[in-house]
């Protein structure tokens, strides 16, 4: 029967597909009790499982590179983990004793084991309760007949449904074979729905119990532009959403007639359009909508690409890649921003409480000089071929950015001793993403040559929010009294000083917003690729002076329901339903 879930839309566009479902629910674990004579044939089920995921682990093994020697180390800890006596026998005497299933009892082992590391204060110990973990799933996955999907190569078409899908799975995804991602948890400005976007993947999160409702093989209709996804569509069903489909492409493709006009208001202010990417194969696509630059290129991304090593002479590679591509258009690279849902290992193995509170981005790097200088040394180098703007994540205050520029100095001073050639002008900013950033705009705008606002994360950390938990998706809003007022006190603070402000979180790549961010005097937007046609239309229809009255109108109002509210009634007026 046709049934229709509504969840975050959270990369537009229409797929209809059959589902792949990738992983069951973490709580699928069978439990129940035996009767004594079970108890030997559930051990030698144990056994038989052991070796069948340690069979699995050769495999690999033999797959790799000889050279790959921190892999081949790591396959042979999981290995010697599978056979460790101590775990065995307590498993094979819990079965005994408690008359519980194989399943129930390893899961029952290994978490209290993984308890145990993790309160520890060795943090090798700590460590290694991820690699339990993993082995212990590879032998539940036996015990099930579970077969582990490989979603990097896939033979046919599907819509994949997963409980959640980490930013580094993303990552490996059969690009040619997906036709969506549907996902139970996550919020639309999650680093899952940024990739999902960039490529191109209509995506829908935050569905809650999805996985719970379909089956491999399953019909499915998903409709990334609403949030909906419709279960084992009927002809009619189906009827509509071609017809959807075919008029959200032909509107996309209409778009693509202003590629060449200016991002220019009615009254003439030029703002300048830029895209956000992940990789440099992006530029592409950036040059195809005739964007005037990279306004934020996440390097992160690099670092997490597993099948890549990021070391200097790499990095300087994809750097030069990204600025010749661009030519004389500006390229805004930003160091290292990991931790919260983007991962690497020297963070994944630290088992914070709150990560997003955690050691990350800035942080990290500050820490974590050598990789940092690394960062600067091949940023610095790549400097010559291009306009190089360089950005740091996640300050919070001057002396964060202090330390920043300082180990920019030492890096340059490096450099120099060594003869090795770079632009010794590179502009150097930050971005506002932490509320006492923005508050403290003032003195940050003194020391910088630009300013960001990356407001997926201020909106996070302003009204306390986790960005990727769908529970409280609710109270994300980018209209929040409390974030408009912060973005104008930014950017008046930016223009105190003489300096340019551009934002580059989702929020700019959403029409609805587009004239109060011309109100607020943003000189620059940047956002994903796929949205800047639709966001330069607006801007060519609509003038600074009435943009400015929509923000002086705004920002007389209370609540962020008030300010929604009367936004889209102004969007409709003037754009009609389009306008949204
Ligand atoms: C932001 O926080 O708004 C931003 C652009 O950075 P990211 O989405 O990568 O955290
Ligand atoms: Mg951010």
């Amino acid at each position: 029967m046709v049934k229709t879930i509504k969840g975050i839309p959270a990369s537009p566009g229409i797929a209809i597909g059959k589902v792949l479902l990738y992983n069951e629910s973490p709580t699928a674990i069978p439990r129940f009790h035996l009767s004594r004579e079970d108890v030997a044939s559930e051990v030698e089920r144990l056994k038989r499982a052991v070796e069948r995921a340690a069979g699995d682990i050769q495999l690999i093994k033999e797959s790799l590179d000889k050279d790959a020697k921190d892999q081949h180390a790591l396959l042979e800890a999981h290995t010697l983990m599978l056979y460790d006596p101590c775990f065995n026998e307590l498993a094979h005497e819990r079965i005994g004793k408690e008359l519980k299933n194989v399943e129930w009892v390893l899961q029952e082992t290994v978490n209290s084991l993984v308890e145990q590391l993790e309160a520890t204060q060795d943090s090798y110990l700590r460590e290694r309760s991820s690699d339990i973990l993993d082995s212990s799933r590879r032998i539940i996955d036996h015990l099930l007949n579970r077969k582990r999907i490989s979603l990097g190569k896939l033979d046919q078409e599907v819509i994949l449904v997963a409980h959640n899908l980490l930013a580094t799975e993303m990552l490996q995804l059969d690009r040619r074979k997906i036709q969506a991602v549907i996902m139970d948890v996550g919020g639309k400005t999650s680093h899952t729905a940024i990739l999902a976007r960039s490529f191109g993947l209509p995506a829908v999160v935050g569905l809650k119990d999805v996985t719970g409702q379909v089956a491999t093989g399953d019909p499915v209709v998903v409709d990334g532009i609403e949030g909906l996804v419709t279960l084992d569509p009927d002809g009619e069903t189906l009827e509509n959403y071609r017809n959807k489909r075919a008029l959200f492409e032909k509107k996309e493709s209409q778009l693509y007639n202003i590629t060449d006009l200016p991002a220019e208001t009615t009254d003439g202010k030029l703002i300048r359009l830029k895209a956000n990417i992940e990789f440099p194969a992006e530029t592409d696509q950036v040059l195809n909508i005739n964007a005037e630059g990279v306004g934020l290129f996440r390097s992160e991304f690099l670092f997490m690409d597993q099948r890549e090593s990021a070391d200097e002479e790499s990095q300087y590679r994809s750097y030069r890649q990204v600025l010749e591509a661009m030519g004389d258009r500006p390229v805004t690279i930003r160091t290292l921003d990991v931790g919260g849902d983007k991962l690497i290992s020297e963070i994944e193995s630290q088992h914070e409480a709150n990560p997003l509170l955690g050691w990350r981005a800035i942080r990290f790097c500050l820490e974590k000089t050598n990789l940092f200088r690394t960062q600067l040394r091949a940023l610095l180098r790549a400097s010559r071929h291009g306009r190089l703007q360089i950005m740091f994540p996640m300050i919070s205050g001057i002396e964060e950015f202090e330390e920043a520029l300082s180990l920019v100095e030492e890096v340059k001073a490096e450099l120099k001793g060594e003869e090795i050639p770079f632009d010794a002008n590179i502009p150097i900013g930050l971005m506002i993403e932490v509320p006492s950033a923005a508050m403290t705009s003032d003195i940050l705008a003194e020391r910088a040559d630009f300013l960001s606002i990356g407001t997926n994360d201020l909106i996070q950390y302003s009204i306390a929010i986790d960005r990727g938990n769908e529970k409280v998706a609710h109270m994300y809003q980018p209209l929040h009294p409390g974030l408009i007022r912060m973005i104008h006190l930014v950017v008046q603070n930016a223009h105190r000083h003489g300096i340019p402000v551009s934002l580059c979180g989702e929020m700019g790549g959403e029409p609805l917003y587009t004239p109060i961010l011309l109100g607020l005097g943003l000189d620059e937007i940047s956002m994903s690729a796929y949205s800047l046609p639709e966001i330069k239309k607006i801007i060519r229809s609509v003038s600074i002076a009435e943009s400015e009255e929509l923000l002086g109108s705004i920002l007389e109002m209370r609540s962020y329901k008030e300010i929604n509210d009367y936004t889209r009634l102004w969007m409709e007026k003037r754009f009609g339903n389009s306008g949204q």
